[in-house]
């Protein structure tokens, strides 16, 4: 080798090493993030048995972030299983979902330094992220379920305040003696009432089931018909029942996601409304949007929200940025297959318990075409909307207290106190914990079924209650048995002998 090839070697490892250093020790370094890393990870390090999550937010205990435990389980890290504990069907809190992004922890999480957006408005003015607005367009090209050409979009604070904005731009102002009549059809989501009522304005009326006042008999005003579909609670695909030039309608499409529902058609409504809780289950990010065709419904929307809350949080925004781009990958394949296949497991486990029971029942829901998934698809539902079908079992919900399990009742959905809606989209724990309670009130109801049955063959029979302490009295000698179920053999053996004495 020449000395001047080795003169030049050196000179190149030389460059190399100063270019090294510069990078990465002087002002191309970009370290500002470890700190926020290396924290976030150790929180999601701490094992909470998988019955609980710590969180960055969380209380702290002896300077470490403590587990927040699943409803049912306690102890400092989740391990304890509390038996008496209730099974809580009633909210409509998706943490079915909650599997799905720790799986994806590396592709959803996003940095939020202190500088980001600090202004309130974006450069253009404008309150909405103009890449969140492309992204959701995407997002329901993908999927199929919603039209978006031509419409415009606005963001709020979780659908909850776009539904109010929605009846607000709707109303007739100015008529304080008509003011518009706003309905939905029993079952409906309660919160439309309640809203309507607690805001209690001039402009409009909550007044009830749509059918109380529809086209034919002839109920006068403007009317304002919201329409869930698929139906919170019911799980049906549900169309207006109201027609024509007085009749307004808002779709509130929160559940119009493949985990939920086939997908039949692509809807192309006036004014539709969409929430990130149903669809990524970032209930807490508070995140929704509306789809309106009418630009003067949109401006009055736009000023409901510029009053009210001046946009929705540009963190959220960010965050839901992230989230809409991982819900997408791959077609939408993952996320969607993911939720659909956790909600068809479910409905089909407590589908095949409730086939058992003549006293409770379960709504029926059709297979349908689904045209993101390209088959006939079966129900996949957020809620069962539960029946008890014994004329003295007025009070569902009391029922299901008898063996602590609870969920929303019939009554605040405008339907019958005989209904009960359970809520089947929360955290694995919560499902299984529902689905045990829902077998044993099912297999009470059979024991008992045999009880009567057998009973016609015996001399006597005396029981409390709750089973806790059944008793029979054949020919006079009581007997008494540890559970209902020694009880039931025990007759199932005395029938034999009654049934050859008779
Ligand atoms: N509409 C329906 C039918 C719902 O079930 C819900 C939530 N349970 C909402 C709207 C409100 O959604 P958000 O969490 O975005 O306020």
């Amino acid at each position: 080798m020449s000395r001047n090839t080795i003169f030049l070697t050196c000179s190149i490892v030389l460059n190399l090493l100063l270019f090294h250093s510069w990078y990465f020790h002087g002002e191309w370094e970009q370290s500002w993030t470890k700190s926020a890393t290396a924290e976030a990870e150790f929180v999601a390090s701490i094992s909470c048995s998988g019955h609980g999550r710590a969180f960055l937010d969380g209380s702290i205990v002896d300077g470490k972030p403590v587990c927040e435990c699943n409803a049912c389980y306690g102890g400092s890290h989740c391990s304890v299983f509390l038996p008496e504990c209730i099974a809580d069907a009633d909210s409509g809190d998706p943490m079915f979902l909650e599997p799905f992004w720790l799986k994806h922890a590396a592709s959803s999480t996003i940095v939020v330094p202190g500088w980001h957006r600090m202004s309130y408005e974006f450069n253009d003015d404008s309150l909405i992220s103009k890449e969140l607005d492309a992204q959701i367009r995407k997002l329901h090209a993908v999927i199929g379920n919603a039209v978006t050409d031509g419409r415009f979009i606005i963001f709020g604070v979780g659908a909850t305040q776009l539904l109010h904005a929605a009846v607000q731009a709707l109303s007739t102002t100015n008529h304080p003696s008509s003011p518009s009549r706003v309905v939905a059809s029993t079952p409906y989501y309660p919160i439309y009432k309640e809203q309507t009522e607690f805001f209690n304005s001039e402009d409009y009326k909550f007044e009830g089931d749509t059918s109380l006042c529809n086209n034919d008999n002839g109920c006068k005003g403007n009317f304002i018909e919201l329409v869930t579909s698929p139906n919170n609670p019911d799980g049906q695909l549900k169309k207006a029942v109201l027609q024509g030039p007085s009749a307004k309608t808002i779709h509130d499409f929160a559940y119009y996601w493949p985990h939920y529902t086939p997908i039949p058609a692509l809807a192309d409504e006036n004014l539709m409304i969409f929430t990130l809780s149903k669809l990524t289950g970032h209930g807490g990010s508070r995140f929704g949007w509306a789809k309106i065709k009418d630009e003067a419904v949109h401006q009055r929307m736009l000023t409901y929200m510029n009053l009210s809350t001046y946009g929705v949080a540009r963190e959220t925004q960010l965050r839901v940025l992230k989230l809409l781009k991982v819900a997408v990958e791959n077609e939408g394949k993952e996320m969607f297959n993911f939720g659909y296949q956790t909600m068809r497991n479910r409905w089909r486990k407590l589908s095949k318990t409730m086939s058992l029971s003549k006293w409770f029942s379960i709504q029926e829901l059709e297979t349908q075409f689904c045209s993101f998934s390209e088959r006939v698809r079966g129900a996949t539902p957020a809620y069962a909307w539960l029946k008890c079908e014994r004329e003295e079992d007025k009070d569902c919900n009391a029922v299901l207290h008898s063996v602590n399990i609870t969920g929303r009742h019939g009554s605040l959905f405008g339907a019958e106190s005989r209904f009960v809606r359970l809520s089947l989209v929360k955290s694995d724990d919560d499902f299984d914990l529902l689905l045990k309670r829902m077998g044993t009130l099912v297999s009470q109801e059979n024991n008992n079924d045999g009880i009567n049955k057998i009973m016609t063959h015996t001399n006597e029979f005396i029981g409390t209650d709750k089973f806790t302490e059944p008793l029979i009295v054949v020919d006079g000698v009581t007997n008494q048995f540890g559970s209902l179920n020694d009880l039931v053999h025990k007759l199932a053996s005395l029938e034999n002998l009654a049934s050859r004495d008779l």
